[in-house]
């Protein structure tokens, strides 16, 4: 395996800490998740504020314009599920819109691109939304768009979090003073900060993984594969597997 171009991304260091045969199912073998319900809502909500953003919408029917053209109808069960989604996001927008037009940030960067350097590793990542307030403050914001809403802890110990203050900080050049996880389907915020001890503890542990990914260390985890995706596809899945790798 070659890995000159290899680049780390949050989403291959959570394959690879959830399970390494999941990492290789999707990044060796090319495996893909199909589409569900809940992958498609979340990216057409990304795809729909992005949009709504970029193009500096002021308006709820603006916001709604965007929604109706980043729809993603794909992997709904049925029709009914598909019109139930679609109606939990008007929903949605509708409460995001109400914060949004109170709120005095200003947006600098909607699905900002980030390319940082972590040991010899090229670490690659898109951070959903960058503001600055009145006051001059920066706030780095990531999108969750499903119901549950994490404990305060969570987001605390968040991975993703903590490289994309890595990547503000080697990146863009500035600490943020602020970043949340924002639960759009509960309208709620949930802030947390990260010291410079909690972003190295990330940085190595993204270099750890790296290097067992580089090292080709692909040992299954098969305590998780009632929740894994490739459950049913899986050789390493004792129970139930339908088809072998
Ligand atoms: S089914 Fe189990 S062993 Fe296979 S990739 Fe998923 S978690 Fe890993």
């Amino acid at each position: 395996m070659s890995f000159n171009e290899f680049k780390i991304s949050y989403s291959r260091i959570n394959a690879y800490l959830f399970c390494p045969n999941k990492y290789k199912l999707i990044y060796v073998n090319n495996f893909y998740i199909p589409a569900n319900a809940d992958i498609s809502f979340g990216q057409t909500i990304h795809k729909t504020l992005e949009k709504y953003h970029s193009l500096g919408g002021k308006t709820f029917e603006a916001l709604f314009e965007s929604y109706d053209a980043c729809w993603q109808n794909d992997g709904f069960i049925s029709p009914q599920q598909s019109f139930e989604y679609y109606e939990r996001g008007k929903k949605l927008l509708e409460n995001y819109f109400a914060s949004f037009k109170t709120s005095r940030a200003k947006i600098l960067y909607t699905e900002k691109s980030f390319d940082a350097n972590i040991g010899k590793y090229k670490f690659v990542g898109i951070i959903d939304r960058i503001d600055e307030t009145p006051e001059g403050f920066r706030e780095i914001t990531d999108y969750k768009t499903h119901v549950n809403i994490w404990e305060q802890e969570r987001v605390d110990k968040d991975l993703q979090l903590s490289i994309y203050a890595y990547a503000c900080r080697n990146v863009f050049g500035f600490t943020p003073d602020l970043i949340s996880a924002y639960f759009l389907s509960a309208n709620k915020k949930i802030y947390t900060k990260r010291n410079a001890r909690q972003i190295e503890e990330a940085v190595n542990l993204c270099l750890e993984t790296a290097e067992k990914i580089t090292a080709e260390e692909f040992d299954p985890d098969v305590s998780k594969c009632a929740f894994c995706d490739f459950k049913h596809k899986c050789k390493y899945n004792v129970k139930g597997t339908e088809e072998l790798t």
